[in-house]
């Protein structure tokens, strides 16, 4: 993925140059066909132009013992400009019908692009039906992310755009929208979406699992677990959980719990969790919640699908560890799914404030203040990558984007905001960037705006120092502070995580 994404970027730079944006056609003009990507600077080819998406209805089959997907998605849009065609992002896959407002429509496919030509023009305003029957093997991304196939089953975790490797998307946190997913699957196996579970019944060997998610996502949000699963399913302050744990995860272990105990211990705190979030974030903006933990090792982060997150089983050593990881994804709840990204190079508003979620609650579990977790990276060498990679624009290779700076020094850079506005402005602050900035996509420069304002304060150096500088700040850690051992560093972070667990695991 890596690979292929650094080959595309000069290729789609001329791609969009040549196919401006959202100006293709102005009102009123002859329809043309809308652009193939949203301008992302990083994917610029992620999500297409002409068209916001309302509902996708997912009607899939799933057979673990061939790993075929057989699917029809149902695509309710409305046009934003007249359009002779229009693209979908799709990974793979056999296309064998489309339809547009119940005609028969013609297709193309290039790469990743689904391109649709309707048997008669959109108009600007119109809405849409579109409805594609596609079945093949889904990819796993080169990075083991998007559709992952498992021992009995499948899971989904596709960020930053795995999710067109199984549904037609308009595939990018611009274009948000409610889904319905609708999976039908061998007897005796579980599958689990986001959201309520509305349906599940059984004929002929299949069951059909329904759930709906009532509040928009960004298609990378939407996440499908296949397998054997103990489903739990339980109410808390107003919100329903439904919690999926595999059953291999309780196989006794040596020296210790077995991992299903520890993470169900874990997703047990949700709404303690949630309550405590809710202090500092504000309300939980959804009506549903709970966790997915698969027992599968190749599965090695953990993912903010919305009101539902998937976790690694690798998480789930210890209790706190457990625990960690929970907060940091519920906390994505809030930051990343209710507030969203404009654009790839603003992750670190999302990760940073999950990390420093994780900080608080170190600090609220007695294990260490916000102060020293800030103080142990702070006593990083100036030669470490902390200080080099920049969180306000890592860069769209993978291993960039999901550096340790996006989530540590991102941290960071909220922390050292806090230290300069004060306890009660940096308070008002958060909680006045969630309930502004809800359901809307953001930039880092909506945050330091916003900042600016509520501080009164000219924060350009602060930011540009954290955010945008390589090398380390001035000052930092000047004294002879130890550096963060394996037992020390802040749990959940990238490079924590590979410390203790002796393998790559994080937390996205
Ligand atoms: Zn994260």
């Amino acid at each position: 993925m890596v690979r292929r994404r650094l080959v595309l970027l000069p290729v789609t730079a001329v791609a969009v140059a040549l196919l401006p944006g959202t100006a293709v056609a102005a009102p009123g003009d002859e329809p043309v066909p809308g652009a193939p990507g949203l301008g992302d600077p990083y994917y610029p080819l992620d999500g297409n132009g002409g068209y916001d998406v309302d509902h996708y209805d997912l009607r899939l089959r799933y057979d673990p013992a061939t790993d075929e997907l057989t699917a029809t998605a149902t695509i309710e849009a409305a046009a934003t400009q007249p359009l002779s065609s229009f693209n979908l992002d799709l990974q793979g896959l056999t296309v064998s019908a489309v339809t547009v407002e119940d005609d028969d429509a013609t297709w193309t496919r290039d790469g990743g692009e689904l391109t649709i030509t309707p048997a008669e023009p959109l108009e600007e305003g119109q809405d849409v039906t579109t409805v594609i029957t596609y079945s093949g093997v889904p990819a796993t991304l080169p990075d083991v992310s998007g559709f992952l196939h498992t021992d009995d089953g499948a899971v989904v975790a596709g960020q930053p755009d795995g999710a067109a490797t199984w549904f037609p998307a308009n595939d990018h946190p611009l274009d948000p929208a409610t889904v319905t997913v609708t999976a039908t699957v061998p007897e005796g196996l579980e599958a689990i979406s986001n959201g309520a579970l509305e349906e599940q019944s059984t004929a002929d060997g299949w069951t059909t699992w329904r759930w709906d998610a009532a509040e928009p996502m960004a298609t990378y949000l939407v996440t499908l677990a296949i397998g054997e699963f103990d489903v739990r399913e339980y109410e808390a302050d107003g919100v329903r959980y439904w919690d999926a744990l595999d059953p291999d995860l309780f196989t006794p272990v040596m020296g210790g719990p077995p991992r299903g105990e520890i993470a169900a211990a874990s997703l047990a705190r949700q709404p303690e969790v949630i309550d405590w979030l809710s202090d500092w974030l504000g309300d939980y903006p959804f009506g549903t919640a709970g966790g997915i933990v698969d027992d599968d090792a190749a599965l090695v982060f953990a993912l903010e699908t919305q009101t539902r997150p998937v976790y690694s089983p690798l998480y789930f050593t210890d209790q706190l560890r457990g625990d960690v990881v929970v907060v940091h994804e519920l906390a994505h709840q809030w930051t990343g799914d209710l507030v969203r990204i404009a654009a790839w190079q603003h992750l670190w508003l999302n990760e940073g404030f999950a990390t420093y979620a994780e900080w608080l609650w170190l600090e609220r579990a007695g294990v260490r203040t916000a102060q020293q977790s800030f103080d142990q990276l702070a006593a990083l060498p100036p030669e470490s990558p902390l200080w080099e990679d920049l969180p306000g624009d890592p860069g769209p290779a993978l291993e960039d984007l999901f550096s340790a700076a996006v989530y540590n020094r991102g941290a960071m850079t909220l922390h050292a905001l806090r230290s300069a506005v004060g306890e009660d402005v940096f308070a008002r602050l958060v909680r006045e960037w969630v309930s502004a900035q809800a359901g809307e996509a953001v930039t880092t420069a909506d945050f330091t705006a916003l900042a600016e304002e509520v501080s009164g304060q000219e924060l350009d150096e602060l930011f540009q120092t954290w955010l945008f500088t390589p090398g380390k700040p001035a000052g930092l850690g000047a004294a002879p502070a130890a550096q963060p051992s394996a037992g020390t560093a802040v749990a959940g972070s990238p490079s924590a995580a590979a410390a203790s667990a002796g393998t790559t695991v994080s937390s996205r």
